[in-house]
């Protein structure tokens, strides 16, 4: 960092961290639910309705199919990204007879259900679209639309001719292990029965929608709909905007996270009325898109995607590298190297100071562009910068200058209730044609509930029950008593950063090798062993960063918990490898070379 960087970030007059972080912890408290994570609803039983999908029958999985009687080497659970680069890594690896299922109609996972208007990537999409290189697709943007993901998904189906190897639009209804045969027996709601050696769960953290526990949802008499399940038959318009049927409607959008802040600024667009209900404000950072310059993406060297994913979480994490990415995510990351020293030890209060800094800029930022100063009050975030998953928009606080938006900010509360009419709030009943619940996912479950299947391994044993008493794993992947399986994209034991499909494009094609070479040796059952889940477990511990300081003080959220610190459960971050992404795929680099034999017991075609 030079001088003048460092003149420009200094704090302003006035600046007072015991203060603010006093005010932090009173706008904390009163957002603290006593019941965390338990406070909302499963798009599931009484609330079906929401899960239905919108996209089914325009898809290649809405279309009639007999059903598939099949035994394969390799049932890949899951379509989007994650899912998809296991089947072309193990397509590469010579291990190509597998089926992959998703219960979206169609390939691209989070990009399939979440269509809403202005739907794009946050990081950028020649780091965040796996497979750019082998399948030759050129992002138009540095930061991509959702059609654009939706179509590079369907592109990397086309080829490397997963559609027919996929069941689409297909619902898993239980997984169960088989003694008798050393399989997985996989049953579908389609009829499907499927006896899988091998089996890859890439079923993502997002693909669960919540709704929140509000008193009376079922009760109103309008449309309503998730985010994640937008039905333009009711809206109008496309994904660009334009909700023509929006133009005489009043619309409610709960919700300030990544989702509704893309959305908002369409709604403004379109809607007679919209009322934004606001539990806690979000951080927003610019966006400064722009075009991909093509001959400088033309001009790249093979093997420039997985350098430059590399390159953006060692950015991230304060490293002294080049930032290829070079946008507003890496200068956060690079502001932050500042307080890391070259043995790796952080300067807590140099760190303070910078994360102090960074959200009084976002607060001026929200001054700066908000007209009415009571809204831009309302809107400004009180917490540290890394308590939520930072946001940019370059449209979600002008969006505010609109004569038609009202921000109801609930100050930490939410909505108090829904009517037949509208949702009610501080007494105030606010009349709506419409309520879209921008309100997430449940990204806390396990991976394995992400599918809401039983999932059911050696004696009888389900998964939850397994890992009652906590997540066993080897390095977040395999587990014992659950032989042949492997987990890639978890957040678990494992290690993420907000790019998701960096660490899962290492994960796949670890498995995908470990797959193809127990088939060719005729591996019937291979199986974490006990010591291995041990080793790992101590490891983990060896390394572990401790979060909970920082966390305790932040906003409650899915980062952390929900604030609900009595849970037993460490949070999303204290969940993770320590050393980070950069320093799991070494683990499992090296762990593939040296250690598979003694960590993975097995039996083969001929018994031993
Ligand atoms: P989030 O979980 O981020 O946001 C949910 C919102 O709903 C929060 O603002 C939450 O408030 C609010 N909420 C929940 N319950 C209530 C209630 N009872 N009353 C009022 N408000 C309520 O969900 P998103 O769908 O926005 O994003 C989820 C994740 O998906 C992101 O973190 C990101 O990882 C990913 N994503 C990425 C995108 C991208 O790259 N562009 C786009 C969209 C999603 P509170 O903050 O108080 O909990």
């Amino acid at each position: 960092m030079n001088d003048s960087e460092n003149t420009a970030q200094l704090p302003p007059d006035g600046y007072d961290p015991a203060g603010l972080r006093e005010k932090y912890r009173q706008e904390r408290d009163k957002r603290l639910r006593p019941n965390g994570n338990e406070q909302y609803l499963d798009i599931s039983g009484e609330y079906a309705a929401f899960a239905a999908d919108p996209y089914l029958s325009s898809s290649p999985g809405g279309q009639p199919r007999a059903p598939r009687i099949a035994d394969v080497d390799t049932l890949v659970l899951g379509g989007g990204w994650a899912g998809l680069q296991m089947a072309v890594r193990l397509h590469e690896a010579g291990a190509t007879d597998f089926l992959i299922v998703d219960q979206a109609g169609d390939f691209g996972g989070v990009w399939y259900w979440n269509r809403y208007p202005g739907v794009r990537c946050d990081v950028e999409s020649y780091i965040y679209m796996p497979l750019l290189e082998e399948v030759g697709t050129v992002p138009t943007e540095k930061y991509a639309g959702g059609p654009e993901m939706l179509e590079h998904a369907r592109a990397i189906g086309q080829t490397y001719d997963l559609y027919s190897r996929a069941l689409l639009g297909t619902t898993v209804l239980d997984v169960t292990w088989s003694e008798s045969n050393s399989r997985w027996a996989v049953r579908t709601d389609r009829g499907d029965v499927i006896n899988a050696r091998y089996l890859t769960i890439g079923t993502g953290p997002l693909s669960r929608a919540k709704l929140p526990g509000i008193k009376g949802i079922e009760s109103f008499q309008g449309q309503a709909f998730h985010s994640s399940r937008w039905d333009y038959d009711i809206t109008g318009g496309d994904w660009s905007g334009k909700l023509d049927k929006l133009a005489d409607k009043r619309v409610a959008l709960i919700g300030t996270g990544a989702s509704s802040i893309q959305i908002l600024p369409h709604l403004a667009e379109s809607a007679q009325q919209v009322f934004l209900f606001q539990r806690t404000p979000s951080t927003v950072n610019a966006r400064n898109n722009c075009l991909t310059d093509t001959a400088w993406f033309r001009s790249q060297e093979p093997g420039w995607q997985r350098q430059r994913m590399d390159n953006f979480v060692q950015t991230m994490s304060g490293m002294p590298v080049d930032d290829l990415v070079d946008d507003e995510a890496t200068a956060m990351g690079k502001r932050i190297a500042d307080a890391i020293s070259a043995d790796g030890e952080v300067d807590l209060a140099r760190m303070a100071t910078i994360d102090f800094e960074k959200m009084n800029e976002i607060r001026q930022r929200v001054v700066d562009t908000v007209e009415n100063q009571d809204t831009a009050a309302s809107l400004q975030p009180w917490y540290g910068y890394f308590c939520k998953r930072p946001l940019f928009s370059d449209e979600y606080y002008p969006a505010f200058n609109n004569d038609n938006v009202t921000l109801v900010d609930t100050d930490g509360r939410g909505v108090d209730h829904v009517t037949e009419r509208g949702l009610v709030f501080d007494g105030v009943e606010y009349e709506v044609d419409l309520i879209i619940y921008g309100t997430g996912f449940d990204a806390n479950a396990y991976t394995y509930q992400a599918g809401g299947y039983e999932l059911t391994g050696r004696d009888g044993v389900s998964l939850a029950e397994h890992w009652q008493g906590g997540m066993r794993s080897l390095h977040g992947m395999m587990t014992t008593r659950f032989p042949n399986m492997f987990l890639i994209g978890g957040v678990e034991q494992a290690a993420i950063s907000i790019n998701l499909p960096h660490v899962t494009s290492y994960q796949a094609r670890h498995v995908a090798e470990l797959v193809a070479r127990f088939l060719r040796a005729g591996v019937t059952v291979a199986e974490a062993t006990l010591e291995a889940e041990q080793r790992w477990a101590h490891e983990m511990a060896r390394v572990h960063v401790d979060h909970s300081r920082y966390e305790s003080e932040c906003t409650p959220g899915y980062y952390n918990n929900e604030g609900s610190r009595d849970s037993g459960r460490p949070s999303f971050a204290d969940r993770q490898y320590g050393r980070g992404p950069i320093g799991y795929i070494a683990v499992i680099q090296d762990w593939a070379a040296t250690d598979v034999d003694r960590d993975i017991a097995i039996t083969t075609a001929g018994g031993q």
